[in-house]
């Protein structure tokens, strides 16, 4: 059987009310990674959170944004300092591979921050001037939230992008370097992507060339999917949908 990554967010849970089918899912797979582009919390955090609503998920089987470009600047860098513009789950992966937070910085990590304060975007904006290395988790511009749309990671990036007239070296889907790191997780390297939105989730498998799946249960509409030059494979509409599929093929 093929393995998968797999989106969390409209996909196995809606805030804190898990997708049905999503436990049944996770059963029938033999091999899956759940890449997320949220930020702000740890693996760990993640595998709490998701086990308190019934969703038991290891976390060595979460890749978050923030390990992703935790794991990134590890592989494919000899940094000792760095400035994070970012929440919790962030700052905590950043130093757990060795890196000393401080303005004088060899890169500057930014994230998704509901803590955002002007010293933060002031340091790392002279820092990024200074010639530190510019990073961002993930592109996203908005958050939906239950207040309605929000500013996300991605909005945060364009502000230092107009203050430093540099672009950012981005981990998160669509990119691929997110997705490498997935494969890298995965024994069988026969993959489908499965996701709720096709300009991240779908766009990224697309990049990657794996088999794309797009499930209903999310953001995007029958409208939406029309609509859009970004073409899934396989297209169903519930969870349940994409496990008779696997029992079959
Ligand atoms: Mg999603």
């Amino acid at each position: 059987m093929a393995s998968f990554i797999l989106d969390l967010d409209g996909v196995l849970r809606r805030g804190s009310h898990v997708i049905e089918g999503a436990p049944e899912l996770l059963e029938a797979l033999d091999e899956y990674v759940v890449v997320t582009n949220n930020s702000t919390r740890t693996s760990e955090m993640y595998a709490e959170e998701l086990q308190a609503i019934g969703l038991p998920i290891p976390s060595e089987k979460i890749l978050t944004s923030a390990r992703a470009t935790a794991l990134f600047l590890k592989e494919n860098r000899d940094y000792q300092t760095a400035w994070v513009v970012g929440e919790k789950g962030l700052l905590h992966e950043i130093r757990s591979i060795g890196l000393t937070i401080t303005a004088g910085c060899q890169c500057v990590v930014v994230g998704y921050d509901r803590t955002l304060t002007y010293e933060k975007l002031e340091t790392a904006c002279l820092a990024i001037r200074g010639g530190a290395e510019f990073i961002g988790t993930n592109p996203d511009l908005t958050y939906p939230s239950e207040k309605g749309i929000i500013p996300g990671c991605g909005s945060i990036l364009a502000f230092l992008q107009a203050c430093t007239d540099r672009t950012p070296l981005v981990i998160g889907k669509p990119n691929t370097l997110i997705m490498e790191l997935a494969l890298e997780m995965l024994k069988d390297k026969d993959v489908y992507v499965l996701g709720d939105r096709l300009d991240t989730d779908i766009q990224a498998g697309i990049n990657v060339n794996l088999k794309t799946i797009l499930v209903m249960t999310g953001v995007e509409t029958e409208d939406s999917v029309n609509s859009s030059t970004i073409k899934p494979d396989f297209t169903f509409e519930t969870l349940d949908d994409v496990r008779a599929f696997i029992r079959q093929s």
